[in-house]
């Protein structure tokens, strides 16, 4: 009976509360002509501004657009093990020798996405962990498309956006992905990393190739975004 109680008085203090994205939107101070029109409500729609192709240059722009966007850090780096074997990490580090001593940077790649065709990359570096997972979220927002989700399955042909509608090929560095459509109940078969990107795409069901280095996770990654990149519909380019 109390627990019930407690509950209640939670739920009614949260009506009324801002969350701290909301709060964020509400003291933007938009930079760009583009930004201005999203917070007078000139603009309302995402998929508006991406297929026409505009320049999203403020992050605050997809928080505006795109409420329910999520996010997914990606193992680009390798923590060295202590008998040689490597396990994956999300943070690439590197050292840079100077004159006081090694001085380590980190760098974070992030994905960020709704789930229903809009997707972006980003890759943030900073002498520390935080700051840099903070710029690759903010450099994926800058860095969003919109793809064209599809059933182009001939084994399933059941024209919803569960897969691709055909088969994209990407490339980075000496990496080849490419992404064929799968029918419904198939499951992302890729790469984890890469599947993470899909997943966040709206994409569940893919067959795959890759070739080349393909543990080089971070040309993996880039390789299957731009891949994906072949599914977006941009107008008057
Ligand atoms: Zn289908």
């Amino acid at each position: 009976m109390e627990e019930t109680e407690i509950k209640i008085i939670e739920e009614v203090e949260e009506v009324g509360i801002k969350t701290k994205k909301e709060k964020d939107l509400d003291s933007w101070i938009p930079k760009t002509d583009l930004g201005r029109k999203i917070k007078n409500n000139e603009v309302i729609d995402i998929g508006f501004v991406l297929e026409n192709g505009l320049r999203i240059l403020e992050p605050e722009i997809v928080d505006a657009l795109v409420p329910n966007l999520e996010q997914a850090l990606i193992e680009v780096g390798q923590s060295k093990g202590k008998f040689g074997g490597g396990k994956r990490s999300i943070w690439r580090q590197t050292q840079k020798k100077t004159k006081e001593g090694n001085k380590p940077k980190f760098a974070s790649v992030v994905v960020v996405g709704n789930k229903n065709e809009f997707v972006g990359i980003g890759k943030g570096k900073a002498k520390e962990t935080v700051p840099a997972r903070e710029k690759a979220i903010r450099a994926a927002k800058l860095n969003m498309i919109k793809i064209r989700s599809g059933c182009g399955s001939w084994e399933c042909n059941c024209k919803e956006g569960h897969s691709i509608p055909f088969k994209v090929t990407g490339k980075s560095g000496s990496i080849i992905v490419s992404l064929m459509p799968a029918p419904k109940g198939t499951g992302l078969k890729i790469e984890k990393e890469c599947g993470k990107m899909l997943e966040l795409a709206g994409i569940k069901d893919v067959y795959s190739k890759s070739f080349g280095h393909t543990k080089t996770k971070l040309n993996m990654i880039y390789a299957c975004f731009n891949a994906l990149r072949k599914l977006a519909e941009i107008k008057g380019r």
